[in-house]
């Protein structure tokens, strides 16, 4: 077969305008930026909102290995298949963040047949709303160690000489980091304001760090916000510092929420695109689902819902994660929550989950999870059972989708077929990625079956927000992962202890945790129990709405391998990308 980047490219894509009329977007609701991709107005997402809705599909997975089981392929490939059955539908993924693109994964536009075109676009820059959200979030982390060196030179003159109140900004209690797009682990941590002996004009010298900026809180503000006067508010609301009392210091306080607003404000507009087979495609922020809540926007999903009888949308790696917070965070702010879940199972994955072989973070996949082996594919059954059994639990439909790989036996996939049918749950083979729509329209007919179904149960969340923190986070390891407990770190403790004294202990939270295993630790295959969940901070994000919780040693900034996916990434003197997959 050829390669994804070979296919996209020899795939004659229809003109942008043409697809924005398929989906019944207006010509005045569109600004078109090229031949294949437009933003959307916001004049859009008011007409929308007062169409009749269509219905939201979030695709999950099992537990996947480190290369990823197919869940965007399964978004586009079953979108691509809906749409061959008939169905009006759009699909609603993120923006891939540069970071993986050049580091371990290649390209995040889909695959084979089933992808979002042009997927070297897709996959740098697009149409610059990462870049945005960095510069607003930047440009915050500068207006804070202004604030803090002004305050600090002007002494007790600040204010009658700038005409501002003081914020007081306490110096060891900045929140605030600053952010790239990229996988750098130099950035890690850094010493900012370094001067020479006796010189203050470099600023305040202190310790600070990158995250990437999919894991800003900003890129969770642009994915949750209802519309820009929200977006707007909830700028205001992120929390930078805390004052020398203890209060929050936020981007409203230091009167940098407008011009943060300002610098976000093209990017709050989602990006139309097509897939090979001319699905309309809303391309809307980029947060990851390990260190933030791994969802595309509440605004692409609300102007497609009130264009689309069906859409599908994505929620990052499995689902104990993009898909818990699809529901217990993105679907509380939306006041919208899915009406079915689909799970992608691989053979590779589910062998992978076997507990036959050793696979500790950092090796190497043995070859053997891409080879038949009847014993470790039942012995990784029971990672599949629980995760249906996980989206079952929010009172939805679920359909299981058995994403094909070339080289899987078709006996595997028979005897996964029958095992997860005799569990009463719905299933189809997929063959989105060699066969595009084609290979999915069964998988579209048992999606729009579990659609048409009259719902036994009404959508629940797994937690009740106005429950404490430590009962919140109990519930989410014990109903949420099946885990024993929770260990908590003495900065947890206090963090915990400031939250509910500030007030906002009644917010949801944001796990960030490994998401190669549904516990914590990635060495733990299949279905983890009994072990216990070490939470080591948590953090306020006021103006995402939800409280970060970093369980163990997760990164916020990820590292390049040795051999990154960049080595092979090029140019021909025409400009035509290579080696992108
Ligand atoms: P996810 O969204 O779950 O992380 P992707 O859809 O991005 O997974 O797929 C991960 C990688 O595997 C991509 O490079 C994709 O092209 C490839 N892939 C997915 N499904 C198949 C398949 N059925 N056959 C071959 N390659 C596939
Ligand atoms: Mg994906």
């Amino acid at each position: 077969m050829k390669s994804d980047l070979a296919i996209s490219q020899q795939t004659t894509l229809k003109p942008i305008s043409v697809i924005a009329a398929q989906a019944g977007i207006l010509a005045d609701e569109v600004t078109s930026y090229g031949d294949t991709k437009a933003k959307l107005k916001f004049s859009l997402l008011k007409r929308a909102e007062a169409e009749a809705q269509g219905k939201l599909v979030v695709v999950t997975a099992i537990t996947p290995t480190p290369l990823g089981e197919g869940k965007t392929v399964t978004t586009i490939g079953l979108a691509q298949g809906l749409q061959r059955i008939g169905t009006k539908v759009m699909a609603c993924i993120r923006q891939p963040s540069m970071g993986p693109v050049f580091g371990v994964k290649g390209g995040a536009a889909g695959g084979g047949y089933s992808q979002v075109a042009p997927m070297e676009e897709l996959n740098l820059h697009l149409s610059g709303d990462i870049h945005a959200v960095a510069a607003a979030h930047n440009l915050a982390a500068a207006a804070i160690d202004a604030r803090l060196f002004h305050e600090q030179q002007l002494g007790n003159e600040f204010t009658a000489k700038t005409g501002l109140s003081r914020v007081d900004i306490d110096p060891n209690r900045i929140a605030w980091r600053r952010s790239v797009d990229m996988n750098d682990r130099a950035l890690r941590r850094v010493t900012i304001g370094i001067n020479r002996p006796g010189s203050s004009a470099n600023g305040i010298e202190r310790e600070s760090g990158f995250d990437i900026t999919a894991a800003s809180e900003l890129m969770a503000v642009l994915a949750l916000a209802a519309d820009l006067a929200d977006l707007r508010q909830r700028l205001g609301k992120v929390v930078l510092a805390y004052n020398i009392d203890g209060k929050p210091v936020t981007a409203e306080d230091i009167q940098v929420a407008g011009a943060m607003a300002a610098v976000m404000r093209d990017a709050a507009q989602p990006t139309l695109m097509q897939t090979l087979e001319g699905v309309p495609t809303l391309v809307h922020a980029g947060p990851f689902a390990n260190i933030a809540h791994g969802n595309s926007s509440i605004i692409a999903d609300k102007m497609a819902l009130g264009l689309a009888d069906v859409v599908v949308t994505e929620g990052g790696f499995g689902s104990d994660m993009g898909f818990e917070k699809a529901c217990n965070i993105k679907a509380r702010a939306a006041g919208k929550s899915p009406d079915a879940g689909v799970v992608v199972a691989t053979l590779r994955g589910l062998k992978a989950n076997s507990g036959v072989y050793d696979l500790r973070p950092g090796q190497t996949l043995p070859q053997a999870i891409f080879e038949p082996d009847q014993h470790a594919l039942e012995a990784g059954f029971a990672n599949l059972q629980w995760h249906i059994n996980n989206v079952k639990r929010y009172g939805i439909p679920v359909v299981v989708a058995l994403n094909r790989f070339p080289q899987d036996s078709d006996a595997e996939l028979q005897w996964l077929q029958q095992q997860v049918e005799a569990q009463g749950a719905s299933v189809a083979i997929s063959e989105a990625f060699s066969k595009g729509g084609e290979g999915a329209e069964l998988l579209a007919q048992r999606v729009v079956e579990a659609l048409a179904q009259p719902s036994e149960q009404s959508f629940q969340y797994l937690y009740d927000v106005e429950q404490c923190i430590e009962h919140k986070l109990l519930t989410m390891v014990e109903a949420g992962y099946g885990g024993a407990g929770i260990e908590l770190s003495e900065q947890a403790k206090a963090d915990i202890l400031t939250l509910a004294k500030l007030g906002y202990s009644n917010l949801p939270l944001c796990m960030a945790k490994s998401p190669l295993s549904i516990s914590h630790n990635p060495a733990l295959k299949g279905v983890p129990r009994d072990f216990t969940v070490p939470i080591s901070s948590l953090k306020l994000c006021a103006g995402s709405g939800f409280i970060y919780v970093l369980t163990g040693n997760v990164m916020t900034m990820p590292g390049l391998s040795a051999t990154p996916a960049y080595l092979n990434i090029d140019i021909d003197a025409d400009g035509n990308i290579t080696g992108l997959d």
